[in-house]
């Protein structure tokens, strides 16, 4: 019988178990895989705390519709009735100069397709709105691998990228726009700039043939996130499922690898690594030095999300909106914050208001270190100064994530490319996970479908 080792038990990971399993199951193959997993649970990144009412979540808390894998797979696995999307019309506010601004209606990303909201906004100035206009009629440009700042700064303006782009791109991947490729971590910018020229037309001409769709743009579970993790080791061997099983090493034997663990060896005919980048490189090392350095160039951030829960009738007043994000000139110690009891159903009692915070990211990664008491304190601070929340928290919960958002930097695409050429000469080998072609869980799911497709096929030749 074939053997399969998969390595990491995070959405990547379990997602390639999950459609190995499915697939060798429909072309009658019989195989035997493990998942072998440092910690003593699975998920990865995606952990929920449920507790007195409340649903935490202390990673990622949603994914995108747009991106339609990891809906498919909440249907796949008889999660359709537990999906969830955002509630009506929440608005995302923007710190500008010490005050919250609602971001103009009809802004997608930074992209505004409603004139009226936006000409009425005071958050850009007349100057900046005229810079942004010039999109309609700039012409098509840019370099090889721009970054996202000089992207926006070419096509929409400074002032968009100071107080909208920088902030929101901030509260996604944690990332610097100077640093970030934005043809490896906003594609579809540069797909919208060649087919159509301005990103305004785009994005006006895209939202006109949309079609309606029953799902919010973001979707999750009534129960969080977990309960994807759940269902798919529901659907999983229990045999197959190694935790606190830390792969130390691997080493090339015959036509297959040696996975050398905490716990002892095993031989595999089939290796999936679903590992952040540094560990996989650090892993492969003594089979391609070339590929290990390649994996371990990419560079990753620590970030921080901080849940604190309040009694409603000890607000001042209840905040407005899903929440904000904060420009880095405005200087301040979080990155946004997501009123979570507002944004989505089901998350905290009647009577209760929860928030998520964001620390860290590039521009402050040593934040993510201070001690719990002094995070919820400083957390506090930023809350009172920034929304006027004086209250006592009747709950506070803190998640540090080191090292675990992937960057997309300028030379990422090329940086995937070599690895993809490296892996051609280990056959047998694969790598995913959000370190190579898309951040988020749906993406994950994706790669984890791709490779398992692969390592099929490569099992049935
Ligand atoms: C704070 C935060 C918020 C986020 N918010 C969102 C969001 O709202 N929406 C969204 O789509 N995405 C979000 N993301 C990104 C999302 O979490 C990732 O895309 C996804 O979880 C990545 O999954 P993965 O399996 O690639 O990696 P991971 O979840 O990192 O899994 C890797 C696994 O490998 C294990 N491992 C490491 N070394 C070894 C070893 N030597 N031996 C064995 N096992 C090992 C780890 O313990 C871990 O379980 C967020 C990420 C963070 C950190």
């Amino acid at each position: 019988m074939k053997r399969v080792v998969i390595v990491g038990g995070g959405i990547g990971g379990l997602s390639a178990a999950y459609f190995l399993e499915k697939g060798a199951r429909d072309r009658g193959l019989d195989l035997d895989y493990s998942i072998l997993e440092k910690g003593d649970r699975l998920g990865g990144n995606i952990v929920t705390e449920r507790v007195d009412g409340f649903v935490i979540e202390g990673g990622p808390d949603c994914f995108l519709s747009e991106k339609p894998w990891a809906l498919r797979l909440c249907k796949e696995l008889g999660l359709e009735g537990r999906l969830i999307g955002t509630r009506e019309g929440g608005e995302t506010f923007v710190l500008h100069r010490g005050r919250l601004h609602p971001l103009p209606e009809g802004f997608i990303l930074m992209v505004p397709t409603k004139a009226l909201p936006f000409i009425m906004s005071p958050l850009i100035s007349p100057l900046g709105k005229l810079r942004m206009a010039l999109d309609l009629v700039l012409p098509r440009g840019g370099g090889e691998d721009e970054s996202l700042g000089d992207f926006v700064r070419r096509r929409l303006g400074r002032e968009v990228l100071e107080k909208i782009a920088e902030p929101l791109v901030a509260g996604i991947h944690a990332g610097d726009p100077e640093r970030m490729s934005v043809r490896s971590s906003f594609p579809k910018f540069l797909e919208m700039e060649r087919e159509h020229r301005s990103l305004i037309l785009a994005m006006i001409r895209r939202k006109r043939r949309r079609r309606p769709s029953r799902y919010s743009m973001f979707m999750t579970l009534k129960g969080g996130l977990s309960e994807l993790v759940d269902a798919i080791v529901k659907s999983l061997d229990p045999a197959s499922i190694h935790l606190e099983t830390r792969v130390e090493r691997i080493e090339e034997r015959g036509k297959g690898y040696l996975v050398r663990t905490s716990k002892g060896e095993i031989l595999a005919d089939v290796l999936i690594l679903a590992t952040p980048a540094y560990v996989s490189g650090d892993l492969l090392e003594g089979i391609d030095p070339g590929l290990s350095e390649v994996l371990r160039s990419i560079p990753y951030v620590s970030t921080a999300t901080i849940s604190l829960a309040f009694r409603k009738r000890d607000l001042e007043d209840l905040p407005r909106g899903f929440g904000f994000v904060v420009p880095k000139k405005e200087g301040r110690r979080i990155m946004a914050a997501t009123w979570t009891s507002l944004k989505f159903p089901h998350r905290s009692p009647e009577d209760a208001f929860l928030a998520r915070c964001f620390v860290g990211g590039s521009r402050m990664e040593d934040l993510v270190f201070l001690e719990d008491e002094a995070m919820i304190e400083m957390v506090r601070e930023e809350l009172r100064d920034i929304a006027g929340i004086r209250a006592e928290p009747v709950l506070a919960r803190v998640f540090r994530w080191p090292k675990a958002m992937p960057q997309y930097t300028i030379g990422h695409g090329e940086r995937v490319r070599r690895i993809r050429e490296r892996l051609k000469g280990h056959p047998g080998l694969w790598l995913t996970g959000s370190a190579y072609e898309g951040i988020g869980i749906s993406d994950s799911v994706r790669m984890g479908e791709e490779v398992a497709g692969e390592a099929l096929q490569y099992l049935s030749l």
